[in-house]
C-alpha cells in the first residue's frame, strides 16, 4: 500500500505576524480578532477577554461626564523649559513633537463638567502628550482646578495615565508633588471629597502623589500602577517580578486600592461616592449652580474631537 508508506507532507504554517487588519485588531492580551467598530462599542474594552484599551482624553471625558457639559479651563498654559535642557534632543523638540501630535499644549486637560448631574472640577492626564508625564504646567493646571473646586465647593475628579514626573524639568517638575499635594489638603479642610482614578499606567511621581491621595482611590482592571517600573526594579534587585505583582487586583489585595472597577461602570460608581461624600447642603446647592458662563472656560465638542483624533 503505497499510499500509506508515503511520507507525510510537510506543511509549514506560517503564522501572520500583523497586529491589525482592516476594521480589525489582533488583542494584544488574549491574541483574539476583535472588530474595531465591537471595541469601540464597548468602551474599548476587548469583547473576548475584558483588557481595556488606553483611551484618548475625549473619550474618558465623553464617558465620565453628562453629554455636552464639559468646559475646558486653563488650556492656554503651555510648558517652558527654563533649565535649556537637551537629551538626545532638545525638551524645546520634544514639546512642540508633543503638542503636534496632540493638537494641545500641555499633557493635562482640566475643566469642569457634570456627573449626574453634579458639577465636578475634573482633571485627566493625556498619555499621548510625553506619556502623561507631569511637568510645571501639569501640575499648575492641576492645582489650579483643585483651587477653583474649592472657591466653588465642588469635588473633584482626577484620571491618571502617565509615566511619572517630567525628567527634562528635573527638581521643578518634582516639586509638583509636593504643590498637587498641598492643594488636595486644602480641598480636605472644606470637606470637599476627591476621587482618584487610576488607569493603565499610573507611575512615578504621580502614583507618589496626588493619584494616592484620594478620599476613594478607584483603579481599571489590570492597570499597571507603581513607582518604579518592573524593569527597574528588575535591573535592581536582579530578580524577576511575578507577573500581576504591579497590577489593580495585586493592589487591591494589599489595601492600596479602594475598589477596581471595568470602565463602563465608573461614572455610576463615581457618581454614588460624590453622593455620599458630599456634605449633603452642598450637594443641593451645586445641583442648582450653572455651568454656563463659567469664567474662562470653552465649551468642548468631544464628539468633535474623538472624530478627529480616531484611528
Ligand atoms: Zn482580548
Amino acid at each position: 500500500m503505497k499510499l500509506f508508506s508515503k511520507s507525510k507532507p510537510k506543511i509549514k504554517v506560517q503564522e501572520t505576524k500583523r497586529e491589525s487588519f482592516d476594521g480589525w485588531l489582533k488583542c494584544t492580551h488574549c491574541k483574539e480578532l476583535v472588530h474595531l467598530k465591537e471595541l469601540e462599542q464597548n468602551t474599548n474594552c476587548c469583547p473576548k477577554c475584558d483588557y481595556h484599551y488606553r483611551i484618548s482624553i475625549y473619550e474618558r471625558l465623553k464617558l465620565l461626564t453628562d453629554e455636552g457639559s464639559f468646559q475646558e479651563m486653563y488650556e492656554d498654559l503651555s510648558p517652558l523649559d527654563p533649565l535649556n535642557f537637551k537629551d538626545t534632543e532638545t525638551y524645546k523638540s520634544r514639546i512642540a513633537k508633543a503638542q503636534k501630535k496632540t493638537s494641545r499644549k500641555e499633557g493635562v486637560i482640566t475643566g469642569v463638567g457634570t456627573i449626574d448631574g453634579q458639577p465636578t472640577a475634573i482633571g485627566v492626564l493625556d498619555f499621548a502628550f510625553m506619556g502623561g508625564s507631569m511637568g510645571s504646567v501639569v501640575g499648575e493646571k492641576l492645582t489650579l482646578i483643585i483651587e477653583h473646586a474649592i472657591s466653588e465647593q465642588l469635588p473633584v475628579v482626577i484620571v491618571s495615565a502617565s509615566g511619572g514626573a517630567r525628567m527634562q524639568e528635573s527638581a521643578l517638575s518634582l516639586m509638583q508633588m509636593a504643590k498637587t499635594s498641598a492643594a488636595l489638603a486644602k480641598l480636605s479642610k472644606c470637606s470637599l471629597p476627591y476621587i482618584s482614578i487610576l488607569t493603565n499606567p499610573t507611575t512615578g511621581g504621580i502614583t507618589a502623589s496626588f493619584a494616592s491621595l484620594g478620599d476613594v482611590i478607584i483603579a481599571e482592571p489590570k492597570a499597571l500602577i507603581c513607582f518604579a517600573g518592573p524593569r527597574v526594579i528588575e535591573q535592581t534587585i536582579g530578580e524577576k517580578l511575578p507577573p500581576e505583582a504591579q497590577k489593580s487586583e495585586f493592589l487591591l489585595e494589599h489595601g492600596m486600592l479602594d475598589c477596581v472597577v471595568r470602565r463602563k461602570d465608573l461614572k455610576n460608581k463615581i457618581s454614588t461616592f460624590i453622593k455620599y461624600l458630599m456634605p449633603e447642603k452642598l450637594l443641593k446647592k451645586n445641583r442648582k449652580l450653572s455651568l454656563e458662563n463659567l469664567k474662562g472656560a470653552k465649551l468642548v465638542s468631544l464628539e468633535k474631537e474623538i472624530k478627529k483624533t480616531s484611528r
